[in-house]
């Protein structure tokens, strides 16, 4: 007897979830996944930040194809002179301030997260890492040490030790940064916590305090980045400069790729005394640095992040319901608060039937997760949100 697609899922597929979404994807394009059945979902969280241009972009497309025709992948990272990384580095950098000159090419968050770990303690000899209550850097052993929230954690210790969690928009907590910390992770705009913006110059400040120490200050922007929030950036907005950047998700327009960046004098950490400080075989693939240089090139040419703005307008403007106790939105990174779990599950749950992908955050599951592609238009975010306004209404 055949088995079909969803039994062959559940039986061969590693599950993370007891509750997985089980859509069956036919393909997808623009701001829409069409399924194996036939219909057609309004893509309202682009993979979780991911298709900030768009699924199945055209100019993507075409960067990909012309690269796998030259070649995918010649030796590990860090060897061989490969021009789509030596384009994309030097357009990269041409958007950042002079001291982010230098680009370690990984291949998701996670190992962004991990390399810029391995990096601040290399280059500061300290071991201890800060980071802030529900946050979120990524899975593997070294991100999960410094992860914000217990309950993820508790079954896989021991992590790693000398980690400190301290609590955000809390000027107090800055003096837990002192010389024995090696780096300070942050979101300048924090997602997994459910939307949360610095108040007060935060950012500033914990900037000032990482200088006081000699402490280096990463900005995680694996989901802030590349115009989501309004600006290339989010760290542009609150006229600070991180010692060291974190890229992910948006980067590579749906293929793998991510990045650490830093000053060429910090990064050196990893060639000298001894070599090899960090190895990776696939970092920098030329196909996915390809389509990253394609995303690049297009948020910046048609000025996406500027649609960010207006989608923000747009979403602040609109998004009003008895049910509703807070709307959270900067750029196109929008939590939306109910009073309850049960009131945010059963509304996404009606909005995946009536055709809209939303969900919710990994540690504020009150609250609804919004993040469309860049791309979409006035009418399909207006579409989008009377789905969710009438969900809310027949909410029994
Ligand atoms: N940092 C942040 C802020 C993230 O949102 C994520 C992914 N949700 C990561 C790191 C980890 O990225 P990845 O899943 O690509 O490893």
């Amino acid at each position: 007897m055949q088995i079909n697609n969803r039994e062959l899922f559940l039986k061969h597929i590693a599950q993370t979830s007891p509750s997985p979404m089980m859509l069956e994807i036919e393909r997808a394009e623009g701001v829409y996944i069409y399924d194996t059945a036939g219909n057609k979902h309004l893509d309202f969280i682009s993979g979780i930040s991911v298709s900030s241009v768009g699924h199945a972009h055209p100019n993507v497309i075409k960067a990909i194809e012309a690269q796998i025709r030259k070649y995918a992948h010649i030796m590990v990272y860090g060897e061989t002179i490969q021009a789509p990384i030596l384009n994309y580095a030097q357009l990269l950098t041409s958007y950042l301030p002079s001291n982010l000159n230098t680009i370690y090419f990984v291949n998701s968050g996670s190992e962004a997260t991990e390399g810029a770990m391995k990096l601040a303690k290399g280059y500061t000899s300290r071991s201890e890492i800060i980071s802030f209550e529900n946050a979120y850097h990524g899975s593997t052993q070294g991100a999960l040490s410094i992860m914000g929230n217990e309950k993820l954690k508790t079954k896989y210790r021991p992590l790693l030790p000398d980690t400190r969690v301290i609590t955000f928009n809390n000027e107090a907590h800055l003096s837990y940064i002192t010389e024995k910390t090696a780096a300070v992770f942050v979101e300048p705009i924090r997602a997994e916590c459910g939307i949360q913006i610095p108040n007060n110059n935060y950012l500033k400040k914990l900037q000032q305090r990482c200088k006081d120490t000699g402490t280096l200050l990463v900005c995680d922007e694996i989901q802030t980045g590349f115009g989501r929030t309004g600006t290339l950036f989010a760290f542009e907005q609150f006229d600070i400069v991180p010692d060291i950047l974190l890229l992910g998700k948006a980067m590579g327009g749906g293929l793998p790729i991510g990045a650490f960046i830093s000053d060429r004098k910090i990064m050196q950490t990893f060639s000298e005394n001894p070599p090899l400080g960090h190895m990776t075989t696939f970092g920098g693939n030329a196909v996915s640095v390809a389509s990253a240089l394609a995303v690049l090139q297009t948020i910046t040419q048609h000025r996406l992040f500027e649609r960010a703005i207006i989608i923000e307008k747009i979403l602040k403007e609109q998004l009003h319901h008895p049910k509703i106790k807070e709307v959270r939105v900067k750029g196109a990174l929008c939590a939306i608060e109910f009073e309850s779990t049960e009131i945010n599950m059963r509304t996404i749950e009606l909005c995946w039937k009536n055709g809209l992908i939303v969900d919710w955050f990994l540690f504020a599951d009150n609250c609804m997760r919004i993040a469309p592609p860049l791309v979409i238009s006035e009418e399909e975010l207006q579409r989008g949100i009377n789905i969710i306004l009438n969900a809310l209404s027949n909410l029994k």
